[in-house]
């Protein structure tokens, strides 16, 4: 049994009330750990550590920020197996995703922080004919909160926690309940950096508590959250009486729109990545497929080959292309829209099925699915299924396609591919998403606004974007004779 502690005040912990709660291996259904069932109590105590140490943090000089960061993700490096091992065992995510992506990403996360502290700045504003000059102060807000999803856990928790404390606030935490181990392994990196005792707390459980006594309390100032948009929607619910700053990362349902002048065989490859890279848990995934008519034929007979040829297995075997679902719940629920399929007019072309691995009978496992729809008004392309299942439908023109793009309630990012530079331009200026890839998928550069339209969110984090969400900007106006 693994057993994973809270990080309060640079001490590792047992929950105060001693409730715990399993944590599951999905590449094999078993219970292999317990993590804390906190409550209030816990929160409390971190934010009584946080408030300590704030005044404290805040007053360090940024190359003293930067440099305890850099130390972080240099330790991090120095254990990279263990970290990857651990992503791959607590998610069920092929274990060359963990090392290629998840672990590579979350090292880039701290350390691009790291530097871009040194790099922010601020505004002035001089006005000569009233010998006036403005100018802003940007200062840390004080406690923050920073809640994470399951699907790239220690990526999606280091991309929120980096721009904190860089930017010179005290943090808490809550990692996914059902995806704790790397948090708790970055506790333990930050305990051996000598980070200073209530900077970061990491504190576990359920959403429902840990994560709402978080949202609800009256001294954490910002919450940073990315999740579900039901889960998001209650968060703004619960933080906007209380004037909290938010940022709110949430779900997706993107289309990727394939055009018969594209690089075909690049299209090909890399939308196999964006369909099911991850399970297909990927708040990025372009779940929707939309191909022009005369090459649909060609995409369907191609893209259903090489789905089939995409192997499900033991996520800790090199050679697996998909490993696990993140957990029985989650399993269920995306199986159920496979069974509805033929209730909307939708028709599996491939996949569908649970899949039994030898050795591994209990994972959650599902093979990569595409389904025919006729409609883009379908419970299939409307709703997100966050697995290994996506749609195909062909379209006439450029004009359609581009309605059915953007004919649901999510914009967090769209793809194209084409190779008209006029159509690109177009339809950059017209896909309702905070993210457009042409020709690409899943390429990020730290530097860019990153977040959603419409139901995907809430604000923009990434670069200075983030720093700007983690401080709080004053105004200075100074009148001389
Ligand atoms: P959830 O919304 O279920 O959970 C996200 C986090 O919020 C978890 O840590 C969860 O804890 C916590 N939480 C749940 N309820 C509350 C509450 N009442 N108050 C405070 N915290 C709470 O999302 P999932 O973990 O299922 O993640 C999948 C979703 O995340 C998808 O919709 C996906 O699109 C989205 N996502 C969005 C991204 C983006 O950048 N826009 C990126 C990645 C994912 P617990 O797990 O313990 O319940």
């Amino acid at each position: 049994m693994q057993i994973i502690q809270n990080y309060i005040n640079n001490q590792l912990q047992n929950p105060i009330d001693n409730q715990w709660i399993d944590n599951y291996n999905p590449s094999k259904g078993e219970v292999y750990g317990k993590i804390p069932n906190s409550n209030q109590k816990d929160v409390e105590q971190a934010v009584k550590a946080a408030k300590k140490a704030f005044p404290i943090w805040s007053n360090t000089s940024i190359e003293e920020r930067s440099e305890m960061l850099i130390k972080i993700a240099q330790l991090i490096e120095q254990n990279f197996d263990e970290f990857v091992k651990a992503e791959s065992q607590d998610n069920g995510k092929p274990i060359t995703l963990a090392q290629k992506v998840d672990i590579p990403r979350a090292i880039s996360n701290i350390k691009f922080f790291a530097k871009a502290i040194t790099q922010y700045n601020s505004k002035s504003h001089e006005s000569v004919h009233t010998n006036s000059i403005n100018y802003t102060l940007r200062k840390p807000i004080g406690i923050v909160g920073c809640i994470s999803p399951w699907n790239l856990p220690l990526y999606l928790f280091t991309w929120k926690i980096a721009p904190a404390l860089a930017a010179g606030n005290c943090v808490v935490a809550k990692p996914s309940e059902v995806t704790p181990m790397t948090a708790y392994l970055l506790s333990k990196i930050c305990i051996e950096a000598g980070l200073p005792a209530g900077v970061l707390n990491i504190i576990h459980g359920l959403g429902q508590t840990t994560g709402q006594a978080i949202v609800e309390h009256p001294q954490i100032k910002a919450i940073s959250f990315t999740g579900g948009t039901k889960t998001g929607e209650h968060i703004a619910r619960t933080a906007a009486p209380m004037f909290k700053k938010l940022s709110l990362e949430l779900g997706g349902k993107n289309p990727n729109l394939i055009f018969a002048d594209c690089d075909y065989e690049k299209m090909l490859s890399v939308t196999l990545k964006s369909s099911f890279a991850n399970q297909g848990q990927i708040c990025l995934c372009g779940s929707r497929i939309f191909v022009e008519e005369s090459i649909y034929e060609k995409f369907k007979t191609d893209f259903i080959e090489r789905t089939k040829k995409l192997k499900v297995g033991n996520p800790a075997d090199e050679n697996t292309n998909l490993g696990a679902l993140v957990s029985q719940q989650h399993l269920d629920k995306v199986y159920e829209y496979i069974q509805n399929a033929p209730n909307q007019n939708a028709k599996i072309l491939a996949g569908g099925n649970k899949v039994k691995v030898a050795g591994f009978e209990n994972g959650y496992y599902l093979e990569p699915t595409v389904i025919e729809v006729n409609s883009n008004r379908c419970a299939l392309n409307q709703e997100e299924i966050f697995g290994p299942v996506v749609t195909i439908m062909p379209f006439k023109t450029e004009k359609e396609a581009l309605e059915m793009a953007n004919d649901v309630r999510y914009g967090l990012s769209a793809t194209v591919w084409t190779s008209d530079l006029n159509r690109t331009m177009r339809l950059s200026n017209e896909l309702e998403a905070g993210i457009v890839w042409v020709n690409t998928w899943l390429n990020r550069d730290l530097r860019t606004p990153f977040g959603g339209m419409k139901d995907s969110g809430v604000g923009r984090e990434g670069g200075f974007d983030a720093l700007n969400f983690f401080t709080e900007p004053k105004n200075v106006c100074i009148q001389y004779d």
